[in-house]
């Protein structure tokens, strides 16, 4: 499966996709380092899932969102990653458009569930 993977922290891209790994060492995973970025690869590739940071230089996460849904009109499921811990956070993002949300530093158990959930049908993008 496709997985997109967009965070403008090499750090914490290097550790999330160490992550995916675990969980799914076969997954195919692009990654871009802003909104910008990962909304050019979107206009060309089709992806299982979308990992997205909120807050990235250029084009962050919410403007990201808004590209995927109402200008690409894709239905890719896409889960937020942020730091933000607030409440009301969770809600402000899947008002947004989000499929879901996970909390920075990532819970592998959360991250498993999410990961799980978008990727059951392993083989569907097999391409
Ligand atoms: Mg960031």
């Amino acid at each position: 499966m496709k997985i997109l993977l967009v965070e403008d922290e090499e750090f914490n891209l290097m550790v999330i996709e160490e992550m995916i790994g675990i969980f799914y060492p076969d997954a195919n995973i692009t990654t871009a380092t802003n909104g910008q970025i990962a909304y050019e690869i979107l206009q060309t590739k089709s992806f299982n899932l979308i990992l997205s940071d909120i807050n990235m230089p250029i084009l962050d996460g919410y403007e990201l969102i808004k590209k995927i849904r109402e200008d690409l009109r894709l239905q890719t499921p896409t889960v937020a990653v942020t730091a933000f811990a607030i409440q009301g956070d969770k809600e402000k993002t899947l008002l947004a458009g989000f499929d879901g949300y996970i909390s920075k530093p990532i819970d592998m158990g959360e991250l498993e569930v999410v990961l799980d959930k978008y990727l059951t049908n392993k083989n569907s993008a097999e391409s």
